[in-house]
């Protein structure tokens, strides 16, 4: 057969025959205890799991549709995007290793790393968030165990030669660990490029809905998958059969979604790269912004999150056009089928070389809102914003 694409195999996978008279969805089966028929029965392994710790049904077929998608032998689940991030950390360092990450990794990966680690003895070296290819191979050091990739990075969205890293790495026996929220699994493929570990905050795109919290991690090599596996058995963590299922929904319309979204978020990038309210927009998907050029080598879509610097003005002014604004909800996160808008100037403080920007950093997700709609409430925003500038 020839190769399908995601949209097919997303769907296909809930139809396969074989498997008797069923409803088209698993069924959530909510379920500590699970009960046997004779005692003998009890001591024999079978496909069913005897205690509900391990996966039923949904996460069961949650995992398989994420390891076809992310093109893995293994996927695990975890209760949030940032616990994605934290197990394989842990579970692949030992004191006296250390992590090195972009200055624009994700704030929560950044505390992470710099509390909890750093009390285990595992410390992170930072390199610039702009770095290029070269410089992050450099800063390599003989006690470097991980580096953690986030491409686009979160606020600033520097994109990163993720295939050139991930070969450097393993040519000197440094894992790569890669968060890929923004590309959702679907519009870049860590695995396939060479990375040892693919992780995203199922949170955003996969969910879609904004109603739960999630997470992946993703493996092709059994030898880095084990010691992973093992973790998440030793802290315990498992999801709800119920958040499993909500995250399988998503999955079925995934494509449709991140495509729909990511050409919306265009159209809105090239408006506000025309306004005289802007001064630049973050977004690697626009044609002339930083990392266009890879991301257009690399990527098959668009992620719908833009960073928009302000041209000047006060902090009242930008709070004042985002409460003008009807259409986008004043939240953090993204990934979801609503637009939603945030202030970021004050994350960019945590980092050790804050970018100096001209004006005030805020952060747009674009949902499934026509866009001419969004583009209208912008320009309504806009209006106010200047009424606000003395
Ligand atoms: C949101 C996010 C996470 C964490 O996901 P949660 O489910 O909220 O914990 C991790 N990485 C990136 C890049 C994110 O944007």
């Amino acid at each position: 057969m020839t190769s399908q694409s995601d949209r097919t195999r997303l769907i296909a996978a809930a139809t396969r025959r074989g498997r008797g008279r069923r409803p088209v969805n698993p069924p959530i089966e909510r379920g500590s205890t699970l009960l046997n028929d004779s005692a003998a029965l009890m001591r024999e392994p079978g496909p069913v799991p005897v205690y509900g710790i391990e996966d039923l049904g949904a996460a069961s077929a949650l995992r398989a549709a994420l390891s076809d998608l992310e093109g893995a032998s293994w996927t695990g689940l975890v209760p949030s995007g940032l616990a994605a991030v934290t197990v394989p950390i842990t579970a692949l360092t030992r004191p006296g290793d250390e992590v090195l990450t972009t200055d624009a990794v994700y704030g929560p990966s950044r505390r992470f790393l710099t509390r909890h680690m750093t009390a285990r003895g595992v410390s992170t070296r930072f390199h610039e968030a702009g770095a290029s290819t070269e410089a992050v191979i450099a800063a390599l050091t003989d006690r470097t165990r991980v580096l953690l990739i986030e491409s686009p990075a979160s606020l600033t969205f520097e994109i990163q030669d993720v295939a050139a890293l991930a070969a450097a790495c393993r040519a000197r026996g440094v894992l790569t660990v890669m968060d890929n929220t923004w590309a959702a699994g679907l519009a870049f493929r860590p695995l396939a490029h060479g990375v040892d570990v693919s992780v995203q905050a199922v949170t955003k795109y996969v969910a879609g809905h904004s109603d739960l919290l999630m997470g992946s991690i993703a493996v092709t090599d059994p030898v880095v998958g084990r010691p992973i596996a093992e973790t998440l058995e030793d802290l315990g963590w498992r999801v709800s059969p119920d958040d499993a299922w909500l995250a399988l929904r998503g999955l079925r319309t995934l494509p449709l979604r991140y495509g729909e979204q990511g050409r919306s978020a265009l159209q809105v990038a090239e408006w506000l790269q025309a306004r005289p309210e802007v001064l630049d927009v973050l977004y690697p998907p626009l044609p002339g912004s930083v990392g266009h050029d890879l991301w257009r080598r690399d990527y098959d879509g668009a992620a719908s999150i833009l960073g928009v610097v302000l041209n000047g003005g006060s902090l009242t002014a930008a709070d004042a056009l985002l409460d003008s604004l009807t259409l986008f909800g004043l939240g953090f996160s993204w990934g979801g089928f609503e637009s939603l808008i945030t202030h970021e100037t004050s994350q960019l403080a945590h980092r050790l070389n804050p970018p100096t920007l001209a004006g005030p950093l805020i952060r747009l997700h674009i949902g499934l809102e026509d866009p001419d709609d969004l583009i209208a409430d912008l320009e309504r925003g806009f209006a106010t914003w200047r009424a606000e500038q003395v």
